[in-house]
């Protein structure tokens, strides 16, 4: 289905999910509504980006049917903790997974965590609203492996893809409980032939503006080749910033820089890394802000621009110095 962001994307995932685990469980909730369905269980890891918990919410299933799943020091979920978890729960699940931690661009060790959620019966959730498009590139794909074993998948095109705003991906293997989930019709809407596709019938949505048109123009116009290069520039000029910035004094880099994010501290301290980020923005070279990371501010850089170049990067890295030296 083609959605308007990550966040109706995750919606349209999950209202499968919910289908589909509580169709295993004997309940249809498309005719009978959640009123005396068996509860089902959410699983998140605790670096999960809000809109999942949002679209949990939206579906009716309340956020206490979240339980969260640790995670490592880069926002990654710990395969043991997401096997204890599902160890306990008796009733449908639905696990969702991460690709590109917002921070520190991490990706969940896809290939585990679909295969645990399989073993354990549960429906597996992808949002990969931008790391998804590491599979684009061979050079970065190694970070998606096993992403095939999940159920469902977001990524966003209005985000590496670097089209206009209201375009993602809701993408669902099995095309009974996505349709099941989402299907409407109406006299009034005619199709030529039975079979002909109706867009509606897979996303929320039932009137858009032709946002499908640009992704298209962008998809045949780059072909796989270009695609993998805006990826892959992003993450060379991520590794670039971290290289430039590594070894300068009371600068330190908070993430592995495997991806297009670098998060970054100043004197290990709070205060100095906000007042650094008002600074770098008040020069005006680049733009980045902040963000809280496990319970630390940091400078939250995210290279997604397909026409950043080196010399974009030296200069940037000029002026978060310039930032740093002076202690903001
Ligand atoms: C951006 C993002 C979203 C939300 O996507 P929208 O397109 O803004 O709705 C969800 N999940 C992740 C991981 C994101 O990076």
């Amino acid at each position: 289905g083609f959605v308007t962001g990550g966040q109706m994307g995750n919606f349209t995932g999950l209202a499968a999910a919910r289908n589909a685990v509580l169709q295993r469980a004997g309940w249809d909730v498309e005719q009978r509504g959640l009123h005396g369905a068996p509860p089902i269980r959410v699983l998140l890891g605790e670096e999960a980006h809000v809109t999942v918990a949002a679209a949990v919410r939206l579906l009716g299933l309340g956020t206490e049917s979240i339980e969260r799943v640790a995670v490592d020091t880069q926002g990654r979920m710990l395969p043991e903790a997401l096997d204890k978890s599902l160890s306990r729960v008796r009733g449908p699940a639905i696990v969702c997974a991460q690709a590109g931690n917002i921070d520190t661009g991490a990706i969940d060790p896809l290939g585990e965590v679909g295969r645990i959620a399989r073993d354990h019966g549960a429906w597996c959730h992808v949002d990969g609203a931008f790391g998804l498009w590491a599979a684009a590139s061979p050079a970065y794909r190694d970070q998606v492996t096993g992403i095939e074993q999940a159920d469902s998948w977001v990524a966003d095109a209005h985000k590496w893809l670097n089209v206009p705003y209201d375009s993602s991906f809701a993408i669902v293997k099995d095309p009974a409980s996505h349709r099941a989930a989402m299907a409407l019709t109406a006299a009034y809407l005619p199709r030529e032939h039975e079979d002909q596709r109706w867009p509606a019938e897979w996303v929320p949505e039932l009137s858009r503006r032709a946002r499908s048109l640009p992704v298209y123009a962008a998809l045949r116009s780059l072909g796989r080749e270009g695609v993998a290069r805006i990826i892959e520039n992003c993450c060379e000029r991520a590794a670039q910033l971290a290289e430039l910035l590594e070894s300068a004094p009371g600068v330190q880099i908070v993430n592995d820089v495997a991806l297009n994010q670098v998060l970054l501290r100043f004197d290990d301290d709070d205060a100095t890394t906000d007042s650094v980020i008002r600074a770098v923005q008040d020069d005006g070279v680049c733009w980045l802000a902040g963000t809280t990371f496990r319970g630390l501010r940091a400078m939250r850089v995210s290279i997604c621009n397909w026409t950043t170049s080196e010399d974009d990067i030296e200069r940037s890295a000029e002026s978060i110095l310039a930032a740093a030296r002076d202690g903001g």
